[in-house]
């Protein structure tokens, strides 16, 4: 098995039928994207910037950001990576900042909502980004988003950077898209109109299905109810895509579900873009895709979408694709 996911190192992911997605990884660190590389990985689908902020004292410089996020953009070579800007709170807690206890870490004061109203840390981080840029080819991604506004809020915080770092004649990429995460029901359902400001979603189906399911992705007693496959959840994946062809934009998932052998066709027929999985996962995915056709398995998305329970999802891609 090894031997032919081997051969695809350096093939491009195409289906049976000969259509394109794109095979992305997800990272921590920059000493990541090694792996990432060795592995096929056609780009960096989510850069998760919390670590950078975690195991310390104190927050990260602008310095010591700009220098990963450099190291990062330039050992992929010019391929797409998506960096989202800090996402703690939840299960991911930095003491230093001295937030105040909550019933609900999960539903609390964390990510976006943090990063708008605490901005100095905030604009740290953005201008780390900006000054990156020029060195591959970034985008920059929200996590958390569950309105209009607080997307608008924060590409307004990163165009005033931008346009300061421009004045001080420091180079900026002028390409650079800016999207945002979709873990959150509301930004699902809003996905039409969000489609019309974005450059690109990509999906977070770790938080979208706990958020969706109303379980707790850490609790094992509701772990039960924690269900990729409900066609409640694939309806908010399809509505996405949807929403985001139509407007010409491209969608990406970044939840362990884009990487999952049984989620992989479904996401295939509802059209995904981007899948970003462990970088570990993409060869095995690669393989898969390369004997699927997306023609056959799209054929069947409104009898699975119509389905009533996650069980009987599961039962039909294993008997039909
Ligand atoms: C997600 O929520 O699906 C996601 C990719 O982000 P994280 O796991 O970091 O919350
Ligand atoms: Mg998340």
């Amino acid at each position: 098995q090894k031997a032919e996911w081997a051969k695809l190192v350096n093939e491009p992911t195409t289906t049976a039928d000969g259509q394109h997605v794109e095979l992305a990884a997800n990272i921590g660190t920059p000493q990541d994207v090694q792996g990432v590389l060795e592995n096929g990985g056609e780009g960096v689908g989510l850069y998760r910037t919390e670590f950078l902020y975690m195991g310390r004292d104190q927050l990260p410089t602008e310095e010591e950001q700009f220098s990963a996020y450099k190291e990062v953009l330039e050992k992929m070579e010019g391929k797409p990576v998506v960096i989202r800007t800090l996402d703690i709170g939840g299960d991911k807690e930095l003491p230093y900042l001295d937030l105040p206890k909550e019933m609900n870490p999960f539903l609390g004061f964390r990510a976006v909502r943090l990063c708008l109203e605490q901005q100095e840390m905030f604009r740290t981080q953005l201008r780390a980004l900006l000054r990156a840029s020029s060195y591959g080819n970034l985008k920059i991604m929200f996590p958390m988003i569950a309105t209009l506004p607080e997307f608008r809020a924060a590409k307004q915080v990163l165009l005033e950077e931008k346009a300061k770092l421009e004045a001080e004649n420091i180079t900026v990429s002028d390409s650079i898209e800016i999207g945002i995460m979709v873990e959150i029901p509301s930004t699902a359902v809003l996905a039409d109109r969000f489609a019309k400001e974005v450059d690109f979603f990509s999906i977070g189906t770790n938080d979208l299905i706990q958020y969706t399911m109303a379980a707790d992705r850490m609790n094992e007693r509701v772990s039960y109810l924690y269900q990729p496959y409900n066609p409640s959840i694939l309806r908010l994946v399809s509505m996405v895509i949807k929403a985001a062809h139509k407007e010409g934009k491209w969608v990406g998932m970044c939840g362990e579900m884009a990487g999952d052998p049984i989620a992989i066709p479904i996401l295939l027929g509802l059209g995904l873009d981007e899948f970003s999985m462990s970088a570990t996962s993409i060869l095995p995915a690669r393989t898969q895709l390369s004997k699927i056709s997306k023609a056959h398995v799209a054929q069947h998305m409104d009898t699975i979408l119509n389905m009533d329970t996650a069980e009987e999802v599961v039962a039909f891609v294993k008997q039909n694709f």
